[in-house]
């Protein structure tokens, strides 16, 4: 892939302004407390879709990485997971019954740190799931994991219990950065745990690598680039550190000093893509890379990449059930959202037997404008006939008063637009959610508010 296309400095300055990164469209500002218990079961029952994705939150963590901006519970005691199940268990026993005629394609454990369970707490929760919702014969089952505090046989278990994907937090490779980061691990042990993984027989394993943390240099990060490249993983996550010490304490521990500069992280965000990509990875989306012959890239390839809030994916004709504190449900045309605080979600099972806090049921127009917004960012591509038939409109009608707004991205050679279809050049592949915003109907009310982060 010719990457150099992507880095026009001026205009990457022009348009590095903030926005949303789009695994919802509206995103989650829009929901509100009215959205109730009988929307989300109309919801269920209008649905069109009867496969099913299933998401569990395991909020806790054994220490604090100071550039988190997750919704986690930091302790050393497992036993807190004990009554956290319990009241998952709770969760789910009321949530399954609702989708009985769903067969379940997808499930995913994220966090907070799902490795923090241990192998008993683990196979339980499995057995739960298995036992109250309807499995396909072939499933996706992936989870996260912190290669802190875990052994080689935790890769045995999961395999054992049909897990087939890992997604593993690698970050930095560096011990300056690690230790400045309060999140010091074994890069051998990592490796170690990978090969081994392997030869067990997972399908496809993740890491996530992260830039723009405190201390870290273009030698440092080529670093753990290269290392990542040794690893020989399927899939790697690039994502940038956005330093937000306002809204996360955490991060008030990071001195503003030690962070690298808007151009320094701007030089090794293209030193990564530069380097993944002649690693021979392909770039998807935003902030993925995947192998050639992995199933993102193929549906990449094939235009039918999917987003949904784990971010992308091939099963786009899936609903998502998110269980446990702070998940997100994405059900027919319904987005919800579980309590994000550990107390009230235990005192929302106890008295509702489930924890929904807000939502918001989708209007026709957030319908079409989702797609739209999707189709441009998994595919860089949009057939407006496809539309039109979809939803019986005539495109550029219905969108008169927001195609203008693309006008300064066609002027820059960013965005052809023609009667037939939109599409999105690859040397824009960088500010995809820029270009995007301009069918966001919402984005108005919150351009000023810097509620996102930066594109860049
Ligand atoms: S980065 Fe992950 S492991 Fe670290 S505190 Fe946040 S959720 Fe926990």
């Amino acid at each position: 892939m010719q990457t150099s296309q992507f880095f026009d400095e001026n205009l990457l300055n022009k348009y590095n302004t903030a926005g949303p990164r789009y695994t919802s469209y509206p995103t989650a500002l829009e929901f509100h407390n009215e959205f109730s218990q009988s929307d989300l079961i109309q919801a269920i029952e209008q649905s069109p879709n009867r496969e099913l994705s299933l998401y569990v939150h395991i909020p806790f963590c054994h220490s604090l990485c100071y550039y988190c901006g997750c919704n986690k519970v930091i302790t050393r005691h497992r036993s807190k997971a004990d009554t956290y199940l319990e009241y998952l268990a709770e969760e789910i026993a009321s949530r399954a019954p609702l989708f009985k005629d769903y067969t379940i394609k997808q499930l995913h454990w994220g966090g907070g740190t799902p490795s923090f369970l241990t192998h008993e707490q683990i196979t339980k929760l499995v057995n739960l799931l298995k036992q109250k919702f309807n499995f396909a014969e072939h499933v996706e089952m992936s989870i996260e994991i912190d290669p802190r505090e875990i052994e080689l046989d935790l890769a045995e278990h999961l395999y054992s219990l049909g897990f087939n994907r890992l997604s593993i937090g690698v970050q930095d490779i560096d011990e300056k950065v690690q230790k400045t980061i309060n999140r010091v691990q074994s890069t051998a042990f990592i490796e170690t745990f990978i090969a081994h993984a392997k030869r067990i027989g997972f399908k496809s394993i993740n890491i996530d690598l992260i830039y723009g943390l405190p201390h870290q240099t273009m030698d440092t990060f080529s670093r753990t680039l290269d290392k990542a490249k040794e690893m020989d993983v399927d899939r790697i996550s690039l994502f940038s550190y956005a330093h937000l010490p306002s809204r996360f304490a955490a991060q008030r521990k990071l001195r503003d000093e030690w962070l690298p500069s808007v151009n320094q992280k701007f030089a090794l965000m293209r030193l990564a893509i530069e380097k993944l990509c002649d690693y021979s990875y392909e770039f998807i989306g935003m902030d993925h890379f995947a192998k050639p012959n992995d199933e993102l890239s193929v549906a990449q390839k094939n235009g039918t990449l999917h987003r949904n809030f784990q971010g992308y994916t091939t099963k786009g004709d899936c609903d998502l059930l998110g269980l446990g504190v702070s998940s997100i449900s994405d059900i027919g045309h319904v987005y919800s959202q579980n309590v994000k605080d550990l107390k009230t979600y235990y005192h929302a099972i106890e008295t509702e037997k489930h924890a929904l806090e807000k939502g918001v049921s989708l209007t026709k127009d957030d319908v079409i404008r989702g797609e739209v917004i999707r189709e441009l960012m998994c595919n860089l591509f949009l057939n407006k006939q496809t539309i039109n038939e979809k939803y019986a409109i005539d495109f550029d009608q219905y969108f008169a008063d927001d195609l203008p707004l693309l006008n300064t991205f066609i002027d820059d050679g960013l965005v052809s637009n023609n009667s037939e279809t939109i599409q999105i050049n690859q040397k824009a592949r960088l500010l995809v959610r820029n270009i995007c915003m301009t069918f966001d109907i919402y984005m108005k009310k919150h351009i000023n508010q810097q509620r996102f982060s930066r594109v860049i």
